[in-house]
């Protein structure tokens, strides 16, 4: 059990009642006199510092099974508790309202003490599938999910800290779960409206958003072709900005002016695609948290 020591420090309002100088210790949400087992306990994945079981957790008062994954470090070359614990509190306390809605159901933190007296760490939390494994095949749908799961976790004030295509689970029904969240930092969100699938990538105003947004690929692709002609960058592709299009083709081809209608098509496509996503109402940008 953790705990924690307070240093000396006077009273409040000149109250006669003193700091405590003994251990404090670590709050447990749970009835400890309750007992949990895992059956089927087996290694699912295992890295340097982390290794993750899967298992059947048998709660105190229910008779139904579920399926959890453990992760430990017990296995580690060097324990780290305090982070452990850090997670814990951020499925516990800081993210409770996002259980079973954006991260996966924590059943809690349970620790072992060594002969050494160290610590290991094993965080038991719901299984509910496996991590994005093809990120080119994902719908518009589920990026959408993606960015607002993330985003409820801004909203509640915390940045992930370290996103990644094996921190974002799909359970059975299509949805994504956030998961590892041993670096989540307090965070002032500044986004203020939703990102649209497929829009060119602008500045949204947090940079964890910009980049779950690219870890998605949310954004509209930063290379357009002219198909068998030249590869151009879409932020180039704009009305008033011909000549220097054909110019970049001067240094392929004798010609360039040949292909200016064609050019010239690709930019209003582009720029037609602009307009749509500058034209769509702020109330369908505005970000719905429920
Ligand atoms: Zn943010």
């Amino acid at each position: 059990m953790a705990s924690l020591q307070l240093s000396l420090a006077p009273s409040p309002w000149g109250c006669r009642k003193e700091l405590p100088t003994s251990k404090l210790q670590r709050y447990e949400p749970e009835d400890e006199t309750k007992e949990y087992s895992i059956r089927d306990f087996r290694v699912h994945v295992s890295h340097k510092d982390t290794t993750v079981y899967r298992g059947l957790l048998t709660l105190p008062d229910s008779v139904e099974p579920v399926k959890v994954v453990v992760k430990t470090d017990f296995f580690a070359e060097t324990l780290r508790p305090k982070d452990f614990e850090h997670e814990a509190d951020m499925y516990e306390i800081h993210l409770w309202d996002l259980q079973d809605k954006a991260i996966p159901r924590c059943y809690g933190l349970f620790q072992h003490k060594g002969e050494d007296g160290k610590v290991s760490s094993f965080l038991v939390l719901g299984d509910y599938g496996d991590p994005i494994v093809e990120p080119r095949n994902l719908t518009n749908s589920f990026k959408g999910k993606v960015i607002d799961a993330v985003y409820h976790i801004h909203f509640l004030g915390f940045t992930h800290g370290d996103l990644s295509y094996d921190n974002i689970i799909i359970n059975k029904d299509g949805w994504p779960f956030i998961i590892d969240l041993e670096t989540a930092k307090p965070h002032v969100c500044g986004v203020k409206e939703r990102l649209l699938i497929g829009e060119e990538k602008r500045d949204i105003g947090c940079a964890e958003m910009m980049q779950c947004a690219a870890l998605v690929r949310a954004w509209a692709n930063v290379y357009v072709k002219l198909e068998g002609v030249y590869t151009f960058y879409r932020g180039d592709l704009r009305r008033g900005n011909m000549e220097r299009l054909l110019s970049l083709l001067s240094r392929r081809y004798d010609d360039p002016s040949v292909y200016r209608p064609y050019v010239e098509e690709l930019v209003e496509q582009v720029e037609a695609e602009r307009e749509y996503y500058r034209n769509i109402p702020p109330e369908k940008r505005l970000i719905v948290v429920e």
